[in-house]
């Protein structure tokens, strides 16, 4: 089939249609072919939780046929006690994509400006740009903390900080969080897609200043990113905003049942498999050091190791059947692969297949 739109004429007259903004966007698309050891992603290379397989299996027709809650009520119950904060503080949605992009529609006009470490969450400065927002990059400072005077001069209504921030790995100091707070304008939104991982979260922040929102997400420590479910905790004004933004039925019933049953059911299991990745991190990073090169220090379940060449270094790695997700020229960094922590047997893929490639490059 062929569109008149492939014809140069007409296609000059269909950009017309496109809004001016998005000419400058382009798709999102990490490479996701699929390899035998996926390293590339940070999601849980342990499993499923198992009270999770259990709920799939035993779905039943009305939980497909018939929408879910309209805003996740019982899942955001089960968050709040999770939390140990109201239920009026949370708010839910399809992955922490979802809830990142609404939090950043609901609390700026278009024009205004997004602050955003670099590097950071790649997908951050995409959200405010689709929102309309203007994207401003503030470097990290040199000891990968944020630079908290910079953001405060930015005097942007949205702030994001991302600890520990991927793809670095690295956590940002709680002052520096403290600070940005206290001086932001507008809202400051702390993703804590890895906080499981580190030795220490800000959710006791939220009760203390009613600007911070924290995003969380099931896609991660819990094992659940096909599901998509995702969550932000903050004052009750502010999630509600957040909400109105969202829409409705953004989880799945499924998404929903599966991430109730992780957190009531198999708290547990996901704290040993937290604790299996705080291990492997720690042998990982070694064993990184031992070939010679210097990761980062993490607090997630991924390592960020800087490398010359790594998109070629990550091609070859592709080639020996691993899959890590390369960064070239980084921020701070220069180029840099990310390996995703999983059990020790892919970890010892991973460092075997490096250290060849190394070798030969
Ligand atoms: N924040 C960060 C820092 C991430 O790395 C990711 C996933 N790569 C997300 C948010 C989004 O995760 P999800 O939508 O699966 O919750």
């Amino acid at each position: 089939m062929t569109f008149a739109s492939t014809e140069t004429e007409a296609r000059r007259d269909t950009r017309e249609l496109i809004r001016a903004s998005y000419q400058a966007i382009s798709l999102y698309s990490p490479n996701r072919a699929p390899c035998e050891v996926d390293l590339s992603d940070n999601t849980n290379l342990w499993g499923v939780p198992p009270a999770v397989r259990h709920v799939l299996e035993g779905a039943v027709d009305p939980v497909i046929t018939r929408y879910p809650q309209a805003y996740a009520d019982e899942l955001k119950r089960a968050i709040a006690e999770y939390v140990q904060l109201p239920v009026e503080c949370v708010v839910t949605g399809c992955g922490s994509d979802d809830v990142l992009d609404s939090a950043i529609r609901a609390f700026a006009e278009p024009g205004q400006l997004l602050a955003y470490p670099d590097p950071s969450f790649a997908m951050v400065e995409l959200f405010a740009r689709m929102n309309g927002l203007r994207p401003l990059a503030v470097p990290l400072a040199g000891d990968f903390d944020a630079d908290a005077a910079a953001f405060i001069a930015t005097a942007a209504p949205v702030i994001y900080l991302c600890s520990p921030n991927n793809p670095t790995g690295t956590a940002l100091s709680r002052p520096a969080i403290e600070t940005i707070v206290e001086h932001a304008p507008g809202v400051v939104i702390l993703d804590e897609a890895y906080a499981e991982f580190a030795d220490g979260d800000c959710l006791d922040l939220v009760a203390k200043w009613d600007r911070l929102i924290i995003t969380r997400t099931f896609s991660k420590a819990f094992g659940l990113a096909g599901l998509r479910v995702g969550y932000a905790v903050a004052a009750p004004y502010l999630t509600g905003e957040i909400e109105k933004s969202r829409g409705p039925y953004k989880v799945s019933s499924l998404g929903a049942r599966s991430a109730i049953a992780a957190l009531t059911e198999d708290s547990h299991w996901v704290n040993e498999r937290i604790a299996e990745a705080r291990e492997a991190r720690t042998g990982l990073t070694r064993e990184l050091r031992r070939l010679g090169l210097d990761p980062l220090p993490s607090q997630s379940n991924f390592v960020l190791v800087p490398v010359a060449r790594a998109e070629t270094v990550s091609a070859r790695l592709r080639e020996r059947g691993i899959a890590v997700r390369p960064f070239p020229r980084l921020t701070r960094v220069g180029d840099a692969i990310r390996i995703t922590v999983g059990p020790p047997p892919m970890m010892e893929k991973v460092l075997t297949a490096l250290d060849e490639v190394l070798r030969c490059e």
